[in-house]
């Protein structure tokens, strides 16, 4: 079945990951900013890292058949350091413009400081100046509740669509508050830690798939590149029909992404519910 990754960290990913990830129906990905394992030195190494994913990534992508999209951002961890993170935010403009950025992400917090929430505003404020798109990582573990609280109050701030907005790594205790306020989310399926694909179906069971993505999160650590088609056979063997599954994998991202021009599909994938099911 075609899917779309919306969180995949594919810098620290091998080709190989690319060919997986082909051959299992992965037809676009989006690759948010992050936090590489270790602090950039200076707002020079970040640039190195834009122009790493805006050309070189879509380039390798491509190779393999899968559209790759970015978002930009320098993030939460490393958004502590304020005098770093304003020279970063200067720069980013001038990136915005490259084909495959969709809008600013991940941003958000990590341990809900004060300086990662004031860097967290500064990026709100410059994707609502470019009219982007949002992509938001939440912390993990005990400051998960607390922390996607207070960037839901904090958005809840400015005039946005929250339509335009995707709150990532959502869990059964933070589900609830990200939708019910009109954003969108994301739930990442992780070999160790975090969601699994059953403690994500109990949730598409229990809230349904409106506003619901989907995706690996791959990166550095432990985590698996075709952690959505594992998914996808995990909703199989639990009954669900492939319209559903489609849903969740192709349209809900679809549909999201898509509120940004530069969004395209490969030719010949179809938008419209079951039309390549
Ligand atoms: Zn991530």
């Amino acid at each position: 079945m075609e899917y779309i990754d919306l969180h995949a960290h594919m810098v620290s990913r091998t080709t190989d990951d690319y060919v997986q990830m082909a051959m299992t129906g992965c037809v676009a990905l989006t690759e948010p900013a992050f936090w590489p394992g270790w602090d950039r030195s200076s707002a020079d190494g970040f640039e190195d890292y834009f122009r790493q994913i805006t050309d070189f990534e879509p380039k390798r992508a491509a190779q393999y058949g899968i559209r790759h999209y970015t978002w930009l951002c320098l993030n939460p961890k490393e958004g502590e350091d304020r005098a770093l993170a304003r020279e970063v935010l200067r720069r980013i403009p001038r990136y915005l413009d490259r084909p495959n950025v969709l809008g600013i992400g991940e941003i958000g917090l990590n341990r809900v400081t004060r300086n990662e929430l004031a860097t967290f505003r500064d990026h709100v404020e410059l994707a609502l100046e470019h009219d982007q798109l949002i992509h938001i990582h939440t912390p993990h573990l005990e400051d998960k509740h607390k922390g996607t609280r207070v960037i839901v109050e904090t958005l809840l701030e400015y005039e946005l669509d929250p339509g335009r907005v995707l709150i990532d790594h959502a869990e059964e205790h933070t589900l609830e508050m990200i939708l019910g306020n009109g954003f969108w989310t994301g739930l990442t399926l992780y070999p160790q830690t975090k969601v699994s694909p059953e403690r994500a179906i109990d949730m598409l069971e229990m809230h349904g798939t409106d506003r619901i993505c989907v995706a690996s999160a791959c990166d550095w650590g432990p985590s698996v590149p075709v952690a959505v088609p594992q998914f996808i056979l995990a909703m199989r063997r639990r009954g669900h029909p492939d319209a559903l599954i489609r849903r969740v994998v192709f349209e809900n991202p679809a549909e999201f992404l898509g509120q940004s021009p530069k969004f395209q599909l490969p030719e010949g994938r179809g938008m419209l519910a079951g039309a390549a099911a």
